[in-house]
């Protein structure tokens, strides 16, 4: 990685606006009505390396919430606080090939629980496994959790955004009741209070430093990289990782392991952590997503740095 830095600092920049200019082919998600306000042609990155320099091009401060990148990070704590038995039992380790908020195979496929704990049932599920007698206390251990891996102490919960989904999350509701009745959300799961430590998760307010510090931890293996402190146990940073390749990037995981080939996440937001194990973790944001759901102008910056330094895994 050291010997990449002059390259990329050299042309960052330009492979930017390059990739920034396709973002007019994609669309900002509205489906959640906060959301819709982020700006269409924005594109940001910060690529945090293990030595602590930090590079950045584009949009890099630009704030937006995790959503679904948050469920890898909530995955740990459920398996810190519970177990990988625990967890298991309650959510699957496969990919589905359906949208990430489908309800189709609880219904279809025995024993009922979600295939995975990327897809929305799944996260929902492991939203009750974390510690905590309120949804007040989940959500506190969680952000604690994210803003020691963000190392930023001020990450918060946007409460806009969290209201907006609030108001509008009728299928995932559905899909917490279906949850319930189903006996994966247990006799002392309030649903309600489930989904609301699950909508809180996801819109905790990042920018694309924080998010390459996160993903920086999780390419050293669950360490922090100023201390060398073990933050997260390495076999569960080994277990998030392979969900992020199999089911991290929605259903287009498959192509995005041979055109880019490394551990990633995406959210509806536009944002993208990805990491190359050992070496750096990085934060895009670029709210323009292509049909699948991912940042259209954020998975070809990927692309091109990938090509160039040879990241992938495979
Ligand atoms: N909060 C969002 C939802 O549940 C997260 C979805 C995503 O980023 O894929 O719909």
């Amino acid at each position: 990685m050291e010997q990449d830095w002059p390259m990329l600092t050299e042309k960052l920049p330009f492979w930017l606006e390059e990739s920034r200019k396709i973002a007019s082919a994609g669309k900002v998600a509205s489906y959640i009505p906060e959301l819709a306000r982020a700006p269409q042609d924005a594109l940001g990155i910060c690529i945090a390396g293990r030595d602590g320099r930090q590079l950045t091009a584009g949009d890099d401060t630009l704030s937006f919430t995790l959503q679904s990148i948050s469920k890898v990070f909530t995955l740990l704590l459920a398996l810190m606080d519970r177990g990988e038995s625990a967890v298991f039992s309650k959510v699957g380790m496969e990919p589905t090939g359906d949208n990430f908020n489908s309800m189709l195979k609880l219904e279809l496929v025995e024993p009922g629980i979600p295939f995975n704990p990327l897809i929305n049932a799944g996260a929902i599920v492991v939203s009750s496994l974390i510690r905590g007698a309120t949804p007040a206390e989940k959500t506190d251990r969680i952000l604690a959790f994210f803003r020691e891996l963000a190392g930023d102490d001020t990450l918060a919960v946007n409460e806009a955004v969290f209201r907006s989904e609030t108001a509008t999350a009728h299928r995932n509701r559905s899909l917490a009741y279906f949850l319930k009745d189903n006996k994966v959300l247990e006799e002392n799961d309030d649903v309600e209070k489930v989904l609301e430590v699950y909508f809180r998760h996801c819109a905790v307010e990042v920018n694309c430093r924080s998010l390459a510090r996160m993903a920086l931890v999780l390419s050293l293996g669950g360490k922090d990289p100023e201390t060398g402190r073990e933050l997260i146990p390495r076999r569960y940073v080994q277990i998030a990782k392979t969900f992020m390749v199999t089911c991290g990037m929605y259903n287009e995981s498959g192509e995005f392991a041979i055109r880019v080939g490394v551990p990633a996440k995406s959210g509806v937001s536009g944002g993208i952590l990805a990491l190359v194990p050992g070496r750096c973790g990085v934060g895009i944001v670029g709210p323009a997503l292509n049909r699948k759901g991912n940042s259209v102008a954020g998975m070809k910056l990927l692309e091109t740095l990938s090509a160039a330094f040879d990241w992938s895994q495979f």
